[in-house]
């Protein structure tokens, strides 16, 4: 098999190529047809998350060492099943859910792998995407997303999966309501569809860059405010005539969680799901005299990718634009990442990658 691996943090990732692993007990082996590039892969290339105040939180402390795979938006073709793997067979084409925890602790139990202490994320702390196979643990992980877009359907395991969580933990909108969506990089595109498939068409894209809010507004978006104006807040509001009820922020940097938080109605929800970092102080009496809620998401859970996944193949979601490109591409892409220069989703092809060559 091949790998794009992490060999030193922050330098461009290595082709290896390594022994295919073979399936082990329920193990399933799949071939990578697909794979997207998120943003919080750039983490861990870097090596840690932003904390803030001078913290640094170092993915090698949860086990992420170097040499390292990431890559979490697996889609591809079962290759070869375990002893005791059952529910697919081999040439099935799967979406792989990538959020695995240990399977066996009571927040697994009830669904919620995405919030196990002991968790096998794959391309966090087990071998990620960015190879030609991928080990899953179980059978139960992989979906079958026939009908929709190979590439498309890979971002859905991560970009779209986030997306739809995060709005989940919105309560019921009324017609008046409003939502902002904070960063139109991948999610918040995914985010736009998915809340006008929830039916909510009172939607402010907000980002720094004209681009991104031009194709937000292709997306569905009805306004957009460029955030680096000093009058952001100002244009939030009167865009909304104050009543947002809602503030997705898919970027998770100081500017954005000030800027969502304070726009909030009375009542609203600010929810976090990016990971970008940094850290705010909020002053404490506002929050109890304007009854709002602040809340993270982190991905989301099995049922609810097979939630997203039913979503794309209905028809009722749009696609996020997706740019495909050779696997061996990937140090391009993630400067391009860094640099803010990705519009939508960039989906590695590993289908046309031919081991022995690439390395
Ligand atoms: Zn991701
Ligand atoms: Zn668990």
């Amino acid at each position: 098999m091949l790998s794009y691996e992490v060999v030193e943090h922050g330098k461009p990732l290595q082709a290896r190529l390594r022994e295919t692993p073979q399936p082990q007990g329920s193990e399933v082996l799949v071939r990578i047809t697909r794979s997207g590039v998120c943003h919080s892969d750039l983490h861990i290339w870097e090596g840690y998350f932003d904390l803030g105040g001078g913290k640094r939180f170092y993915v090698k402390d949860r086990g992420c060492v170097p040499p390292f795979t990431t890559g979490h938006e697996p889609y591809g073709v079962v290759e070869k099943l375990g002893p005791q793997a059952s529910g697919v067979k081999v040439g099935d084409k799967r979406l792989v859910y990538p959020w695995i925890g240990c399977g066996s602790c009571a927040v697994c139990e009830a669904g919620q792998d995405n919030y196990c202490l002991n968790q096998r994320f794959l391309g966090v702390v087990k071998p990620g995407a960015y190879a030609t196979h991928v080990v899953v643990p179980d059978a139960k992980y992989l979906i079958d997303a026939s009908g929709i877009d190979e590439g498309w359907a890979a971002t859905l395991a991560c970009s779209g999966l986030t997306a739809f969580s995060g709005i989940a933990k919105l309560p019921d909108l009324a017609p008046r309501d409003w939502v902002i969506v904070l960063g139109c990089g991948g999610l918040g595109m995914a985010a736009i569809a998915m809340l006008q498939a929830r039916g909510v068409s009172n939607i402010v894209a907000c980002d720094v860059d004209e681009t991104k809010l031009a194709r937000a507004r292709e997306q569905g978006a009805a306004a957009s405010v460029d955030t680096r104006g000093a009058d952001a807040l100002d244009q939030l509001k009167s865009i909304t005539g104050g009543a947002i009820a809602g503030a997705l922020d898919f970027v998770g940097m100081p500017a954005t969680a000030n800027l969502g938080i304070a726009a909030l109605a009375k009542g609203g929800h600010y929810v976090l799901c990016g990971l970008f970092g940094g850290e705010i102080t909020l002053s404490l009496p506002p929050i109890a005299q304007r009854g709002i809620s602040v809340r993270g998401s982190y991905v989301g859970s099995l049922g609810e990718l097979k939630q997203v996944v039913a979503l794309a193949q209905s028809g009722k979601l749009k696609p996020s634009p997706v740019e495909v490109r050779p696997a061996s591409e990937v140090n391009r892409t993630l400067q391009e990442l860094l640099g803010g220069k990705v519009i939508g989703r960039v989906v590695l092809d590993f289908e046309h990658t031919d081991p022995d060559r690439a390395a």
